[in-house]
């Protein structure tokens, strides 16, 4: 009988499935790496599983312990599925803007939420970081994963990610595109491809308009996940050898056309790095073998970006997708 003994256990070991729509025009060969497949619908299972395995080798969590993690996303949920497993207590830190459907889901892993107000600033004792810090030095046992500054979520990366491309690829991967939020994916995973690859892999940066990473002016973005306004301890510039960057209205628009095209199912942060991807491979020859990774699944999105209503209250155009068959097919 062939049977994982937990769900956790089957973390990693995602798919690469080519692109054959979106990638029109296009002579190299684009390969998306999709992360949903992972048992808590995204890459941030990887960094959690690594997070927790190096907390218990160091001492820092023994049996009984509660992890403390200010999150409301996807590693939330990664924690809350390896967390479970291990017999760990739970508590995440919210700010109240992202009740709903979110908090739904780390309680229904059974995960304790801590709802704090989004409107004061992070040094208030109020804030979501306030709060996480003093649960994590007032509860006994407690360990704060601190995904922002905790290396051993790049190593997650860099010990399977990498590899599991490397392997699929047979080696033939050329160039490695993905978004950056704590930048553990780009960094762990570039630097597995640029050293079994003797630095031959070129490792692309996708990032949104007004984040800190590409450059230019910091302002407000609504693709979500990626970018951000400080740089993270987990982020390793020297594995980047370029950006680009992409604005919510294009990020959006091919997040759609990867559901409706080519049936990938995914969120925003996806759309990103694809848009970064193609823009990438339109230069390259046949032989060149991109590889983009998405992040996380569609579903937590339905009421936003997949959503015509709140595209248009954003002032995005609301059907790209159904414009691009048509042009396709004239
Ligand atoms: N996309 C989504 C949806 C995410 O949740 C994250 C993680 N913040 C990223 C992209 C970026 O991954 P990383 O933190 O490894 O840079």
């Amino acid at each position: 009988m062939r049977y994982a003994d937990h769900i956790a256990y089957l973390v990693g070991n995602t798919p690469l499935v080519r692109l054959g729509h979106v990638t029109d025009g296009i002579a190299a060969t684009v390969l998306a790496k999709v992360e949903y497949f992972n048992p808590g619908s995204s890459a941030k299972d990887r960094i959690a599983r690594n997070i927790i395995e190096a907390a218990e080798r160091d001492g820092l969590l023994e049996p009984g312990g509660t992890i403390v993690e200010p999150t409301s996303g996807n590693t939330g949920v990664g924690l809350a599925l390896i967390a479970l497993q291990r017999g760990y207590r739970m508590i995440f830190v919210v700010p109240d803007k992202f009740a709903g459907e979110k908090v739904a889901v780390l309680k229904a892993y059974g995960a304790e939420v801590v709802m704090t107000p989004t409107s004061v600033p992070p040094e208030h004792p109020d804030s979501y970081y306030s709060v996480s810090d003093r649960l994590a030095r007032e509860i006994p046992g407690a360990f704060k994963p601190n995904q922002f500054a905790n290396l051993n979520g790049p190593r997650g990366h860099y010990e399977t990610t990498g590899p599991e491309i490397w392997r699929d690829t047979d080696g033939q991967v050329t160039h490695f595109v993905a978004g950056i939020g704590t930048g553990g994916t780009i960094s762990g995973t570039g630097r597995f491809l640029k050293e079994a690859s003797a630095g031959e892999v070129t490792v692309i940066g996708a990032d949104p308009e007004g984040s800190i990473y590409s450059g230019g002016p910091i302002h407000g973005y609504l693709v979500e996940g990626v970018g951000e306004d400080f740089m993270p301890d987990t982020f390793d510039p020297k594995v980047v050898d370029g950006y680009e960057r992409v604005d919510d209205a294009e990020s959006f628009a091919m997040t759609r056309r990867l559901a409706r095209e080519e049936g990938l199912l995914v969120g925003g942060s996806s759309g990103m790095a694809v848009v970064a991807a193609l823009r990438v491979a339109r230069e390259l020859p046949k032989d060149a073998v991109v590889v983009v990774l998405l992040p996380d699944h569609g579903r937590g999105y339905l009421s936003k970006l997949y959503d015509d209503e709140w595209l248009e209250k954003n002032g995005f155009e609301t059907a790209p997708a159904a414009g691009a068959v048509a042009a396709q097919a004239s």
